[in-house]
């Protein structure tokens, strides 16, 4: 086999050698064997010793994304098999969780599968091929999907803009397998939840929450609750079961409020007093402060305001406002349960926006708990882009 080669320039691998999975234009001298968009090539220092392999895409500006450090690693089928097998044993615990049938089965370059998401939603799955890494090779990871896991049908929602960027058109649909319905019934924490994976957020459920959202239920009981941001009534649920008094579910969405609240009667909570406000939180937060409105907790999970570097700073004025108005519908002693899953902005710039809005609340504001993706979601240490999704429980005064 001829081997197609991507030299680095002087002094670029560093970042390489700490095992970084992205190797940018920017650090490459030159190319050697004319490799297609997709080709697996080998990268040289530039003393042409093998540092690292990997998928080339000229149409990226994250020209290589590797995939091995070992060069006796050869990228065939038995290579995909053994990284999935690797991200599965790694969920062992959830596998066996007769409490819990929904979770992330692969997280991408975390688990050192490139741009790659599996989504396990009861027998189905959900997949997302993020990267021309993964995209190339789908054959090979749906075909070993299908014999790991032995699924009812998966599901494709590569539907997603960072596919321009490498160069693909986005693409949602079948992949194998049975068509899933409409609304997938899932169990989480015990939980029911329908789950809508041929049109829903990301892959249909926001799965990086299942911790958290157990974690905070003891703050519910007896207790009238803000769930803001709350898509399909996920968070409304388990405060539910705690015994929260009363739920203020409010979402941009009417589509998705529909599902909170049949999500909410699945459960056995359909006769009771909850609100579901199709509005846009920062007008309502002020329409509640106008009247005077106080509420003993607060959950804020808004989507991604920054999705990449440039937007940091005008996200953490989108982060400040919405805080700085949660923070003041709070009673006193009362809980704020916030969120931020834009990874460019990190956990300590987000206490920094969380100090900058109690101050402007002129509340006096503790952290008593912190809060991160759930353990479907690893953070790859060689990758810190890998975590995203931070938060903090503040007792408010
Ligand atoms: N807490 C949810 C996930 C929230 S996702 C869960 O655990 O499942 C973010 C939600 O915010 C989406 O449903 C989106 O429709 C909604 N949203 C986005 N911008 C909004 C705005 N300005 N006002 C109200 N809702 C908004």
């Amino acid at each position: 086999m001829i081997t197609k080669q991507v030299i680095l320039k002087p002094g670029r691998e560093k970042s390489v050698n700490n095992r970084h999975p992205w190797i940018f234009s920017g650090a490459i001298n030159r190319v050697e064997g004319d490799p297609s968009n997709g080709d697996i090539v080998d990268v040289w220092n530039n003393r042409a010793r093998f540092v690292a392999r990997g998928v080339y895409n000229e149409r990226s500006q994250i020209r290589v994304r590797l995939l091995t450090w070992n060069p006796n690693d050869l990228i065939d089928e038995d290579f995909w098999r053994r990284r999935l097998r690797r991200a599965i044993a790694g969920r062992q615990a959830l596998l066996e969780s007769p409490d819990t049938d929904a979770y992330r089965l692969v997280h991408a370059e975390a688990d050192g599968l490139p741009g790659l998401i599996v989504d396990r939603y009861g027998p189905w799955l959900v997949v997302q091929f993020l990267a021309m890494a993964v995209e190339r090779y789908r054959n090979s990871i749906v075909n070993t999907l299908i014999d790991l896991v032995a699924p009812q049908g998966i599901f494709e929602r590569s539907d997603v803009d960072v596919r321009e960027q490498e160069g693909l058109v986005p693409l949602t649909g079948p992949v194998w397998g049975e068509v899933p319905p409409d609304l997938i019934e899932i169990v989480e924490n015990r939980h029911t939840f329908l789950v809508d994976v041929k049109f829903g957020h990301k892959t249909g459920f926001y799965l990086d929450q299942r911790e958290n959202r157990q974690t905070v239920t003891k703050y519910f009981p007896g207790k009238e609750v803000l769930n803001a941001f709350a898509y399909t009534g996920a968070f409304a649920v388990y405060a539910a079961y705690a015994g929260a008094k009363r739920i203020i579910n409010v979402d941009s969405s009417e589509r998705v409020l529909q599902l909170a609240e049949r999500n909410m009667r699945r459960n056995g909570f359909g006769d009771r007093e909850d609100v579901y406000a199709t509005a846009d939180v920062f007008e309502i937060m002020r329409a509640y402060q106008a009247n005077k409105w106080k509420f003993d907790v607060v959950i804020l999970d808004p989507p991604k305001f920054a999705h990449n570097k440039r937007q940091v700073e005008k996200a953490t004025r989108g982060y400040k406002d919405i805080n700085m108005l949660g923070m003041k519908l709070i009673k006193p002693g009362g809980i704020l349960i916030t969120f931020s899953c834009s990874g460019a902005v990190g956990r300590e710039l987000f206490q920094k926006v969380l100090f900058g809005a109690a101050v402007d609340a002129g509340r006096h504001v503790q952290i008593i708990e912190r809060l991160a993706q759930g353990p479907d979601h690893p953070v790859l240490l060689t990758y810190p882009e890998s975590e995203y999704l931070k938060g903090c429980t503040c007792r408010v005064w």
